[in-house]
């Protein structure tokens, strides 16, 4: 493998490559024409314009990314997440036209690309699973049985529902009809496909995810947990390595659990299965996502390996010389994502120029960016700018160094979630570890954030 493709921009994009030149591989960019400045496109050894701005007239336009590699005799192509990634169509093509696609196999990327397909494959792995319907539901009448049988309140699910989308609560038999037919019509609209199911709705979880990674000769290990229970609107804003409240014994069986998962849709590369924990221990699957995470750099932290790297390794055949018994958990890593939002403004997305971008620095800190200061914020993509990953040996110096590194980044020209970030680190509930996915609802107020500037 002597030259990747990274079919993705900003952030993700730059890291990639990194890695790979820290390898001996080289890179290619792809830009729109709004990134044509983007770092990642500076740092690539070859560039190459895509198209215009918006996704799908660039970033998504699979097939004339499979051109351009072919044209640059490019060997792999790297997805990163969002975009393609998990698009089984075009991982299925990039193999078609004999480039290695580093990710896993197509069938997988579909199985789990839908949450009934995916239940469905690991109903024989003895998994846990929300209490709920296995299949697609229409029927008023048995979606009542159903939801009285489990108990309101329920979640209506959409099977190929992803980032949080496609979920709505019903707290009683009178709102489920309306609630339904909304849910199937917002998923057909907004997935393609309008299957819905039902599950319990776990009222205070916390969101478990456990880092599995799998060599194409059979060998599975897992990377631990990341805790990713601070969310707005079911998207995680904040992650941690590992979890303040696991006990190495749960550890274990959730790893298990997630190893057992990736078995059963013959996963390879790394991937993260997703799970709710309630009251502390009782775990439930919910969904796997076969990609690399945006919050994987917390695991690297606290394992001192570079998943991306092992993706490589992965993709070029090679064997996984991980022992499970002997992988460590070293330390406590944290992970804020930067956004350009606006927190004192229900978190719209703040547009215009970065006038001022200084990235804090220390031992401890990592930053994976992907703008320059000068730079616009384009408005097309996803408005992350950047991660800010602390490290310390406890979790309270890893709270302590974030803080810091909140401190030193310095950001003028438009909002951005530091001072969000800045008020969870800082708040007692969190740094005593007890929290769940309602942790912003139930403490965060943009008058709290006001009196604290
Ligand atoms: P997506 O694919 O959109 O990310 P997930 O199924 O992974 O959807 O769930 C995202 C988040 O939504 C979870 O982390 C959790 O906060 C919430 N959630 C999902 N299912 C349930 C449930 N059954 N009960 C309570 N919260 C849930």
């Amino acid at each position: 493998m002597k030259k990747i493709l990274v079919a993705n921009r900003g952030e993700i994009a730059l890291r990639i490559m990194k890695t790979a030149k820290k390898m001996g591989i080289k890179t290619v960019a792809i830009y729109s024409t709004a990134d044509r400045e983007s770092p990642h496109v500076t740092y690539a050894d070859e560039a190459i314009c895509i198209g215009e701005p918006p996704s799908n007239q660039s970033y998504l336009l699979g097939d004339k990314i499979i051109e351009f590699a072919k044209k640059l005799h490019v060997d792999a192509i790297h997805p990163g997440y969002g975009f393609l990634s998990e698009n089984a169509e075009f991982a299925e093509q990039v193999e078609a036209n004999n480039i290695v696609f580093i990710g896993p196999k197509s069938e997988s990327i579909r199985i789990m690309g839908s949450k009934l397909a995916a239940k469905e494959a690991v109903k024989h792995y003895n998994i846990p699973m929300v209490p709920g319907t296995k299949d697609a539901i229409t029927d008023i009448k048995e979606a009542e049985l159903i939801a009285e049988k489990i108990g309101f309140p329920i979640l209506i699910k959409a099977s190929a529902g992803g980032g949080g989308k496609g979920m709505r609560i019903v707290q009683n038999k009178h709102e489920l009809e309306v609630q339904m037919k909304r849910a199937i019509s917002e998923a057909k609209n907004a997935f393609g496909d309008g299957s819905v199911f039902i599950e319990k709705y776990i009222a205070s979880p916390r969101h478990i995810e456990i880092q599995i990674l799998a060599d194409t000769l059979g060998h599975t290990v897992h990377l631990f947990e990341r805790d990713c229970s601070i969310q707005r609107r079911h998207q995680k804003v904040i992650e941690e390595a590992p979890s303040a409240i696991l006990t190495p014994s749960l550890r274990d069986k959730m790893g298990d659990a997630a190893i057992k998962v990736a078995k059963a849709c013959n996963y390879i590369g790394a991937g993260t299965v997703e799970f709710l924990l309630d009251d502390n221990d009782k775990f439930y699957f919910l969904e796997m996502n076969t990609r690399l995470q945006v919050e994987h750099p917390v695991t690297e932290l606290i394992t001192g390996l570079d998943l991306v790297e092992l993706q490589i390794k992965i993709a070029r055949g090679e064997a996984l010389h991980l022992v499970q018994a002997h992988l460590e958990i070293l330390g406590h890593a944290m992970e804020l994502r930067i956004y350009a939002e606006d927190p004192l403004n229900d978190f719209l997305p703040s547009i215009g120029k970065l006038d001022v971008y200084k990235l804090p620095e220390g031992k401890n800190i990592r930053v994976d960016n992907g703008i320059n200061e000068g730079a616009d914020v384009p408005i097309y993509y996803d408005p992350m700018l950047a991660k800010l990953i602390a490290y310390g040996k406890t979790r309270e110096e890893a709270i302590e160094n974030m803080l810091e590194a909140i401190h030193d980044y310095k950001i003028e020209g438009i909002s951005t979630t530091l001072s969000f970030g800045k008020f969870v680190f800082q708040n007692a509930a969190f740094q005593e570890g007890n929290f769940d996915t309602n942790f912003v609802n139930i403490y965060y107020s943009k008058d709290v954030l006001k009196i604290q500037a």
